[in-house]
């Protein structure tokens, strides 16, 4: 077999022995084609094939092999991420981890589940919902538990709960020298050696491929009540979040939505909610008079703050409804703007930046000529942008995007909160990291190095 030799090129699905695992490779031209784009629409090359192993064992074989025929590799989980991550930049060969699903483990007396790489985080729920529990982080995509962990996600419950290495004890995976390790323990803490279960969260499949994960569930609130608050101004609506914040309210969601994402809601949802910069709030209490009083609270606040419109969801269905708004909030924006690609942005500063944050980039759209849609984890001082473009203003876009960045990383914050470096926040790394970078590469180059495992992506070695 020749280096990247991994099938039929005239387009069959085939079994390949992978140093002894069968496993089909497909590599029809139609079905990779699908590989060759991103959710965001930014185009890579198209990769030598795609298998779809079902455990570690396959995987390994896999890796055992790719060492040996120099064959890149590039994880993949459900596809949903959003900064060229999975984009081929040689001939890789797509591990699509999607049918390594199984939930193997469910321990409501431990509040963990273990469960394979490639289950949603939907089905994780649906499993462990009949025991009162449930697994928190929330990115809105339905994304699988590997990706999530490779692109250390969080969202809306992260306020909270936290993110992916809060929410991840332990894990198994298979490095680039193809042994089999596993990393943390189902413990809520340990202080024993280098944390480099830690390592692998956010590592974006550079240093090892996740086979398995045991993750903290937590218990599904009784008592909630979801808001949706409209303001004036968007320095309103940061004002009165960062204020309940500092009331020590029990808020497990506080999300920002700006007027043109709120335009966009109306349109998309059919609903004639006020067209002004909103919060969307989750607080979870401990009982319903506890619920009464902190509901009473957030109007306090919200009201000193002058809100123009308060919502408030009791029941499953209001809350549902209220919540399905602003998780639809991207497709909501990218259907008024169809044929567009999109930047979407996520930087993270620190609180007492926030709403001069939100203003620059409102002031950087409005001066660049371009359609910018404002939301966020606004908990997390996690600002988000969706800017469609097209060619003709592409180079707009970019200097948008590189302002926000410069922007972010003056007043102390990081020019990724959530979605990680992936291909097209690599120029960001040395501003932010400074010498720190030489140490990152340093571990790459000590656990791949053959640089085979998604190459190109977070550091050039
Ligand atoms: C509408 C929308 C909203 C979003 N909102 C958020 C948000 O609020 N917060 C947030 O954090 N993200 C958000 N995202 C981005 C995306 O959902 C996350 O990055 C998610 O964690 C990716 O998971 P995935 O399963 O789709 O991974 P993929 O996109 O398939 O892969 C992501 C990365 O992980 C690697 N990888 C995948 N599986 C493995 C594995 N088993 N082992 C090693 N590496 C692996 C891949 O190589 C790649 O580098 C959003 C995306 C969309 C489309």
């Amino acid at each position: 077999m020749e280096e990247h030799d991994v099938g039929d090129r005239s387009g069959a699905a085939m079994t390949t022995a992978f140093d002894g695992a069968p496993l089909e490779v497909d590599t029809r031209p139609a079905v990779l084609d699908q590989f060759t784009v991103d959710e965001t629409g930014q185009a890579g090359r198209r990769p030598s094939g795609v298998v779809y192993p079902t455990g570690v064992d396959e995987v390994a074989a896999l890796v055992r092999w790719a060492r040996a025929t120099r064959t890149p590799l590039i994880p993949r989980g459900a596809g949903t991420s959003l900064e060229g991550h999975l984009l081929a930049q040689r001939e890789e060969l797509i591990v699509d981890l999607s049918q390594a699903n199984s939930i193997l483990d469910i321990s409501p007396a431990d509040f963990t589940a273990t469960v394979q790489p490639g289950l949603t985080r939907t089905q994780l729920n649906a499993a462990t919902a009949e025991s009162g529990l449930q697994f928190t982080v929330d990115p809105g995509a339905d994304a699988s538990i590997g990706g999530m962990a490779a692109t250390n996600a969080s969202g809306t419950t992260t306020v909270r709960y936290g993110g992916m290495r809060a929410n991840v004890l332990a894990l198994q995976a298979v490095l680039p020298d193809g042994s089999v390790v596993r990393l943390g323990r189902a413990v809520r803490k340990s202080s024993s050696g280098y944390d480099l279960k830690d390592l692998l969260i956010g590592s974006a499949g550079t240093l090892g491929i996740i086979t398995e994960l045991t993750v903290r569930l937590h218990p599904i609130p009784e008592w909630l009540r979801s808001l949706r608050v409209s303001f004036p101004t968007v320095s309103a609506a940061v004002d009165a979040a960062v204020e309940m914040l500092g009331a020590a309210l029990p808020v497990s969601r506080l999300e920002l939505v700006d007027t043109p994402s709120m335009v966009a809601i109306n349109a998309f949802r059919g609903t004639d909610y006020a067209e002004s910069p909103a919060l969307f709030i989750d607080v979870e209490s401990s009982s319903e008079p506890a619920a009464a009083a902190e509901e009473r609270e957030i109007r306090r606040i919200v009201q000193a703050n002058n809100a123009v419109e308060i919502a408030v969801a009791h029941t499953h269905t209001e809350r549902h409804a209220l919540w399905e708004d602003r998780h639809n909030l991207y497709f909501a924006v990218k259907s008024r703007h169809p044929g567009s690609r999109f930047l979407v942005t996520d930087t993270a500063v620190p609180y007492s930046q926030l709403a001069a944050t939100v203003e620059t980039t409102t002031r950087l759209g409005a001066e660049l000529g371009l359609a910018v849609s404002v939301a966020g984890h606004i908990g997390d001082g996690n600002v988000h942008t969706m800017v469609p473009y097209t060619e003709l203003n592409h180079a707009a876009v970019q200097q948008f995007s590189d302002s926000l960045v410069r922007h972010a990383l003056a007043v102390g914050g990081t020019a990724t909160g959530e979605h990680g470096i992936g291909l097209t926040k690599k120029k960001y790394l040395r501003d932010e990291h400074g010498d720190a970078v030489d140490v990152m590469i340093a571990i790459k180059r000590a656990m791949d190095p053959m640089n085979l495992f998604n190459p190109g992506k977070v550091l050039d070695t």
